[in-house]
């Protein structure tokens, strides 16, 4: 089927132009990305859609969904899919996998104290013996962890908000290395 055949070699495209480094993250060339995605805007919405499918079993699929979605909001000023991957990360639990585009809190590094307090709260409201980490799935314990709210993941130059994340210490520290 030729439609297939021509979405895979967006997809390969795409994929040629990220650069893996040694820490797992992979870096895009966004200036040729927004290229590629400005010249097929049917299968950048294709793949996005896809890869908000496979996200449902596999969330990590909303890293490269939201690559694209990003190029194309760059590339053309049109926020739809990006709108589609927040919905979608949002249904699947996938926010955690956004974490590669380079997180930023929206405001000032948070101290500690008041995101602390937030988790208590939150435990408070629900009857659950634990949970997980909302950054990476480490479990936590009754009473633990930290309530970040609005947190933002920016490009730079996009932004796409991620909402509430309950994270175990270690992730709330490197957030706040990042800030
Ligand atoms: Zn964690």
């Amino acid at each position: 089927m030729p439609a297939e055949r021509s979405l895979q070699d967006f997809i390969d495209a795409m994929y040629s132009f990220g650069e893996r480094h040694d820490d797992g993250r992979i870096e895009f060339n966004m200036d040729r990305l927004q290229e590629l995605v400005r010249d097929n805007p049917e299968h950048s919405r294709q793949y996005v859609e896809l890869a908000c499918r496979k996200a449902a079993a596999m969330p990590g699929y909303v890293q490269p969904a939201a690559v694209v979605a990003i190029a194309h909001q760059l590339a053309t000023g049109d926020r739809d899919l990006v709108e589609i991957v927040v919905k979608c990360a949002d249904e699947v639990g996938g926010a955690p996998y956004l974490d590669r585009l380079a997180p930023q809190p929206r405001r000032a590094a948070p101290a500690g104290a008041a995101e602390r307090q937030a988790a208590r709260d939150w435990w408070r409201d629900r009857d659950e013996a634990d949970a997980i980490c909302d950054g990476c799935s480490d479990p936590l314990r009754r009473g633990e962890g930290y309530m970040v709210s609005n947190l933002v993941f920016s490009n730079g130059e996009v932004q796409i908000p991620a909402g509430d994340m309950l994270m175990c210490q270690r992730c709330f520290e490197k957030l706040q290395n990042r800030g």
